[in-house]
């Protein structure tokens, strides 16, 4: 869908990017040690527990699943729902009872459900009303009402020749076979080593859909706001197996993440969680923030929740080949299983800190102050739940990451010794177990700010 001259400038500027932008961090921090921990992780504590976890990730069972998701044929949106083992019907049915079986293994933890709907495709020149069935894996925690999303979607198209023809074979083994496995996964592993779930509530999902312009995951969306749930961040794995471009290049140690830098919805600060927690627990597998929504032209899972104002992320392959992009060619063969179980091992740090950490403080105030001539801020933000502590993090307008973290204890005001004007200052909460939330941006153009405070 997008031509060979825009490849060689996406790429261009990535390469771009990611010589000034991101290379200059690493080297900032490389003159101190000190700073290279926190440039990179960003003062993150690693986890035991969720780091244990990562040895579950199995490769081999991962190759299994995606194979029989290629069995059924196609998977188009609007193939054969009747069938036993041929269609989208068919498929969904087996990723309900895989997932099904998970929970059964950890005691009921994970609630499986079929979320329904129906759509208009207006891809098709007939604009038929589809019905659309996303699956879903609740892990439930402490809070019902907060949750973190992930979700890869199951339905696959050979859209490059025909987007609506729904009968030929459309074996979808990368895309999105390789986030559907993930995400299935990610519920049995996340179900075996945390049954009674986080603080925040996770949603595993697998959307239907996609191809026909998200609409599984426009779905989902917007019964999460319909229900008033709070919506920490939406995650997408869409296709996460390739690891050998058409040329011969070969990437299998690093992940793209796209997400927009907006300060006042926080997509660039779930960037660079992704960013730092990847540093932290898997140092060897290099996590590419790139700050738009998606590749151009392209779409994905998360946009729907970013146009409701929720951070959203969508992980993707380093090395794309548009040869076997929705075409009959996207088969098992070229699809990389220890590097999508790479990428579900840092989706699992990611979702499971997330989800283990307090919510992020919704509303934030600054006021300069006098008694410094103006040199120095007060700083206010809004009590969250179950914080133990917050931190201030504090960094250039033009640095990709934060370079200063400043704990300031259980309290909701501090005045900083910075000059506000000239930096980026994020707030965040500290959990009990030491997970950090997200960071809010104070005085971010948009962001929810607190009433004024009478002297
Ligand atoms: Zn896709």
């Amino acid at each position: 869908m997008v031509g060979g001259g825009w490849w060689m400038v996406d790429n261009y500027l990535e390469a771009w990017m990611r010589r000034t932008l991101w290379a200059a961090a690493i080297v900032v921090a490389a003159s101190s040690s000190v700073g290279a921990q926190q440039a990179s992780t960003m003062g993150l504590a690693k986890d035991a527990k969720i780091a244990a976890a990562f040895a579950d990730v199995t490769p081999a069972r991962l190759r299994t699943m995606d194979s029989v998701l290629v069995s059924f044929g196609t998977r188009h949106t609007m193939s054969d729902t009747l069938s036993a083992t041929r269609g989208i019907g068919a498929a969904r049915r087996w990723i309900h009872a895989q997932l099904s079986s998970y929970s059964k293994d950890c005691g009921g933890c994970l609630r499986v459900e079929y979320d329904t709907g129906s759509a208009v495709v207006g891809r098709s020149p007939e604009r038929p009303v589809v019905r659309m069935v996303n699956v879903v894996a609740w892990l439930p925690g402490r809070d019902t009402n907060r949750v973190v999303v992930i979700g890869g979607h199951y339905d696959s198209c050979i859209c490059s020749t025909n987007s609506m023809d729904f009968t030929a074979d459309a074996p979808g083994a990368d895309d999105d076979g390789s986030g559907t496995v993930a995400v299935m996964e990610l519920a049995r592993v996340m179900g075996k080593h945390f049954p009674r779930g986080f603080d925040a509530s996770v949603a595993l999902i697998l959307y239907t859909g996609e191809e026909q312009g998200l609409l599984g995951s426009t779905q989902f969306a917007e019964r999460l706001k319909r229900e008033g749930k709070t919506v920490t961040a939406a995650f997408t794995d869409d296709i996460i197996g390739n690891t050998i471009a058409d040329d011969g290049r070969v990437d299998s140690v690093s992940v793209r993440v796209f997400a927009v830098d907006s300060l006042a919805v926080g997509g660039g600060e779930l960037a660079r969680y992704v960013w730092a927690t990847g540093a932290l627990y898997q140092p060897q597998f290099e996590v590419i923030p790139v700050l738009r929504l998606d590749r151009l032209g392209r779409g994905g899972d998360h946009r729907p929740f970013v146009e409701r104002g929720i951070p959203g992320l969508r992980f993707s392959e380093r090395l794309e080949n548009y040869k076997r992009q929705h075409l009959p060619t996207d088969t098992l063969n070229a699809v990389n299983f220890n590097y999508i179980a790479k990428v579900a091992r840092l989706n699992l740090a990611t979702v499971a800190s997330l989800a283990a950490a307090p919510a992020r403080p919704e509303q934030t105030a600054y006021a300069r102050d006098r008694d410094s001539g103006g040199q120095s801020f007060t700083i206010r933000w809004s009590l969250v739940a179950n914080a133990a502590s917050y931190e201030l993090l504090v960094r250039r307008t033009t640095a990709p990451t934060y370079t200063r973290i400043v704990p300031v204890g259980n309290v909701t005001q501090f005045l900083l010794d910075e000059q506000l004007d000239d930096v980026w200052v994020g707030v965040r909460a500290v959990g009990a177990d030491g997970h950090r939330s997200l960071t809010t941006v104070v005085g971010a153009p948009g962001g929810a700010r607190l009433p004024a405070q009478r002297r």
